[in-house]
């Protein structure tokens, strides 16, 4: 399986890093070894001296699918989820200032802790979902997936044009305002819809 990630999907989150908003959807993926779950903790890679939380939300792929129109993407998900792109903030800025792919700052092990995924039909409309991360008890993001400058289904379109969908590839959605450093001994907690999602230690 794969994640495929979009950056700079709300207006809000783009301005607080000096980042134009993109006139079209832009891409980067990671791979299964991305993958952080039953609220295992993250140990910082000594790589980096500046990880940065991102919380967003993503869904589960449950067909394989390509070339996607918008109006057929609900049919390709049902399940929904939490999840942090975790991201060197430091390396990022790096392989910016080189042109570079942004793998190396995104993509390494761990970098996706992801909570279990809930049927939207419980959640509500994949257009209409709160979000919340907190950092030791305190809220440092608040979304709302209406926001977006994207939609999940423009998502799922644009990505189903370059990459093949398949069963639980994960999409996540991008972050909104409020990204920030961690520490070891952090504590991050996930709220979606008010529904506790994750909560898990940094090291
Ligand atoms: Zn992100």
């Amino acid at each position: 399986m794969k994640i495929i990630c979009i950056g700079r999907n709300y207006a809000d989150h783009a301005k607080e890093l000096n980042n134009p908003v993109p006139e079209e959807p832009m891409f980067f993926i990671k791979p299964d070894t991305a993958l952080l779950r039953n609220n295992d903790p993250f140990v910082i890679p000594a790589f980096t001296k500046d990880l940065h939380y991102e919380v967003e939300v993503f869904v589960k792929i449950k067909k394989k699918g390509k070339n996607i129109s918008v109006k057929f993407a609900p049919q390709y998900y049902s399940e929904v989820g939490l999840g942090i792109d975790l991201t060197a903030r430091d390396v990022q800025a790096r392989c910016k200032e080189k042109g570079w792919p942004w793998e190396k700052a995104k993509a390494f092990d761990g970098s996706a802790p992801v909570s279990e995924t809930v049927p939207l039909a419980t959640t509500g409309h994949i257009d209409g979902l709160s979000f919340e991360l907190k950092k030791n008890g305190e809220t440092v993001q608040r979304g709302y997936t209406g926001d977006m400058i994207y939609s999940m289904d423009q998502i799922i379109n644009h990505a189903s044009k370059f990459f093949t969908l398949r069963v639980g590839d994960l999409i996540f959605s991008g972050t909104p305002a409020g990204v920030g450093k961690l520490e070891p001994g952090d504590r991050l907690e996930g709220y979606l819809e008010g529904l506790k999602m994750f909560d898990f230690k940094v090291r």
